[in-house]
């Protein structure tokens, strides 16, 4: 029993002791942006990623105990959609950054923190009777749509398929959210799709509820509109 202890003690010993400043052990996906430039996306959880472009990281929505965020890469900018607890965690941006410190903007805001990115808030608002406690439009919950390298990268938040978000042109790239009772049915976010467009598309935040969603069936539905990518986005 003590050794099987002490190995599993080794073992996570060894896990986090070559986790200095390392992204490596969380799935990554690099793309070029429309200017040439490459963009890394790294999926953490849920509705947790990050944007890596030009020098430059961009998270959204960090949160999550299990995630080593002490050592990620240097945080240029938090961006947080609302303040659920499956998307603002306080403990998780300190970790992240040292300070806690996040952006928070109101639909229509817009912002170029830094040269070369812009950064879009959109509304997000769920529509459907009985679902519009969870994410009032008067709440000013937002997604972003961040440019980099002339690339649009829509991060949707929680939302269903509103006017706001089926009127959206020219994204590259689309995180849609799909669970219930608290985002887009499958159907929903088919929708969507048709309508928006995105040349990759991934379904995130597609978990955390009793209720499972038919990733399969999603696929299905959008896969001769998109190139879509199943990430561990639960
Ligand atoms: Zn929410
Ligand atoms: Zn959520």
């Amino acid at each position: 029993m003590n050794a099987i202890r002490f190995s599993l003690i080794m073992a996570a010993f060894t896990l986090f002791g070559c986790s200095q400043a390392d992204n490596s052990a969380y799935v990554q996906d690099r793309i070029q942006a429309r200017d040439g430039s490459e963009i890394t996306l790294t999926f953490y959880s849920h509705a947790s990623i990050s944007v890596a472009w030009g020098g430059h990281t961009v998270y959204f929505d960090p949160v999550g105990e299990n995630i080593d965020w002490k050592n990620q890469p240097k945080a240029d900018l938090v961006l947080v959609t609302h303040d659920h607890y499956d998307h603002l965690d306080t403990a998780a941006i300190k970790a992240l950054n040292g300070t806690g410190e996040y952006v928070k903007m109101s639909p229509g805001e817009e912002s170029e923190p830094f040269e070369g990115v812009c950064v879009k808030a959109v509304p997000a608002y769920n529509i459907t009777e009985g679902h519009l406690q969870f994410h009032p439009k008067e709440r000013g919950d937002a997604g972003y749509i961040l440019t980099v390298g002339g690339t649009t990268i829509y991060v949707a938040g929680d939302t269903e398929d509103n006017e706001d978000v089926l009127a959206l042109r020219d994204v590259d790239i689309a995180f849609l959210p799909v669970n219930q009772p608290y985002t887009m049915t499958v159907e929903q976010c088919v929708r969507v799709v048709e309508s928006i467009r995105p040349k990759i598309f991934y379904p995130y935040h597609f978990g955390g509820t009793d209720t499972p969603t038919d990733i399969d069936k999603l696929v299905e539905g959008v896969s001769s509109l998109t190139d879509v990518r199943i990430r561990p986005l639960e």
